[in-house]
């Protein structure tokens, strides 16, 4: 299974190409246009939303052999070496890998010799605010006196942590966040050329946890696409994220209607039996209680019918009243002891402050009770590697990974995970050397957590990377389901109708078409 196919290929190489950050590709173009060039750009942002891609074809519209142009050609010598990340006078420094200290000083001691082939010799230093005590020295030294022949295009996360001697001297842009519109329109736009078959739904859900950064969105969009072996279904999603749709959310929606509390916490215990997010489950309710206003407000505004029936049945007090609560509920949700508790309270708090209880409780007596689907199916797995809790339970990594209530780009790099060991409280878990790209901080970090809050133990985790093929869950998973494909194609063969059928008007079986 090929991962990071969809962003090495779509990563942007013209300012054309880049989705979002409007203003300041406004900005950089008619500097360029007016040859008006500054020695040091700083590009700030959060991971993810094309900060180093910037720097790059910004390297390209310097060196473009036609000329300095913000439409580089994308053809010549230099383009293409920058494209492929061979150009020599493009010093691509990584300030967050500590390993490469040295090199980062040998590199910065070299500024004063001019460029070897291109127009100007560039350094491209990510995560700048990381750079070594004398690394940052002689940085200064060269931004304090910049030879013609040298730019500076420095890109961090945390710009606070630069001094202001360097901000000073740079010309500053900040990279917003990409919106979850941008990104589910670029992902649908992704899919049609790539013919991939794709629900509306699916993609604005990937967009929404991808968090405004484009690369987490194609990363889960490659998974996406393995996981659905080659179509994206919403269900699929939700399964891959561990997140819950929001028709799932229905029966719990018409429970809070119906101010029936043992119905309620009847579903809430079901949901959290199929290891459902409930950080994710407040925010589809967030979500939808913002949806059923605004339906309120304005009918046609949203086509989401299945939600049309609450805008009857609330009132706008109730719904105002609810989202708050639900919001509230949302940033308190790590303070309680378990999720799960978080969200009963959250729960019974609505059921406490409802303000029209009677008018409410006659018009939806003909909501019926109604089971909630599963939104994740737990798989039992026997050659799972063990693991040992405190109480010696042995449970596989796989079993394990739905108990940490994880969603979103966290779950997605631990599914992408295989167990390593687990000894006092370092947990350490195996990560394919193709999967490299998931890897961030805030993702460890949650990981981490949730480890923490199931083992009751301060957890210290370390993610290897492996050059072997590993089989983790998400792996398990796809192999199940191609297995159960290749099942279900074998049996509708071997059935005798069919084989008669075949015989009869000389027929074969469209085999893509069996799902
Ligand atoms: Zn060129």
């Amino acid at each position: 299974m090929s991962y990071y196919v969809l962003a090495r290929k779509w990563r942007p190489r013209t300012f054309q190409d880049m989705v979002g950050q409007e203003s300041t590709l406004r900005i950089l173009t008619n500097a360029i246009e007016q040859k008006r060039i500054h020695h040091a750009y700083l590009f700030t942002g959060t991971r993810g939303v094309g900060k180093t891609t910037l720097a790059r074809i910004l390297a390209k519209c310097l060196n473009c052999e036609a000329n300095i142009t913000a439409t580089p050609c994308g053809i010549c010598h230099a383009c293409q070496a920058i494209d492929e990340g061979r150009f020599l006078d493009l010093f691509e420094i990584d300030a967050a890998s500590r390993t490469k200290v040295e090199d980062t000083r040998e590199l910065l001691d070299n500024v004063p010799y001019p460029p070897t082939q291109g127009r100007y010799k560039i350094y491209l230093i990510d995560e700048v605010h990381m750079l070594s005590h004398h690394s940052f020295n002689a940085l200064l030294k060269t931004l304090e006196e910049p030879p013609e022949h040298i730019k500076f295009l420095l890109a961090t996360t945390d710009p606070k942590r630069l001094p202001d001697t360097i901000l000073s001297r740079c010309l500053q842009f900040h990279l917003k966040r990409i919106s979850p519109e941008q990104i589910a329109k670029h992902l649908q736009h992704i899919c049609k050329i790539e013919h991939v078959q794709h629900e509306w739904p699916a993609l604005e859900k990937l967009a929404q946890v991808s968090d405004g950064s484009m690369r987490d969105a194609l990363s889960l969009l490659d998974q996406a696409i393995a996981y659905g072996l080659g179509t994206i279904h919403t269900n699929d999603i939700h399964a891959m994220l561990g997140s819950t749709s929001q028709e799932d959310l229905l029966p719990l929606l018409k429970a809070i209607a119906a101010q029936d509390g043992k119905r309620l916490f009847n579903i809430i215990s079901q949901l959290a039996d199929h290891a459902c997010s409930f950080q994710l489950l407040l925010e589809e309710l967030i979500n939808s209680f913002h949806q059923i206003a605004m339906i309120q407000i304005v009918p046609d505004a949203i086509t989401e019918t299945h939600l049309a029936t609450f805008a009857q049945l609330f009132t706008p007090e109730d719904v105002q009243l609810y989202y708050q609560i639900a919001l509230l509920g949302r940033r308190d949700l790590s303070f309680a002891p378990h999720p799960k508790q978080g969200f009963e309270m959250t729960m019974l708090r609505m059921l406490a402050f409802k303000p029209h209880l009677t008018q409410i409780t006659t018009s939806t007596s003909t909501i019926e009770s109604e089971q909630i689907t599963p939104p994740v199916e737990p798989v039992v797995s026997a050659n799972a590697l063990p693991i040992s809790n405190s109480s010696d339970h042995v449970l596989p990594w796989r079993e394990l990974l739905p108990k940490l209530e994880l969603s979103g780009m966290s779950y997605a790099l631990a599914s992408n995970c295989t167990f390593g060991n687990y000894s006092g409280n370092k947990f350490e878990l195996m990560l394919s050397i193709h999967h490299k790209p998931m890897l961030n901080q805030k993702s460890q970090d949650r990981i981490a957590e949730a480890l923490s809050r199931y083992f009751k133990n301060d957890i210290k985790l370390e993610i290897h990377l492996s050059s072997e093929e590993l089989i983790t869950p998400l792996k398990q998973q796809l192999d199940e389901q191609e297995s159960r494909l290749a099942h279900a194609k074998e049996t509708i063969m071997q059935d005798a109708q069919v084989k008669k059928l075949l015989d009869m008007y000389d027929a074969t079986v469209e085999v893509s078409l069996i799902n």
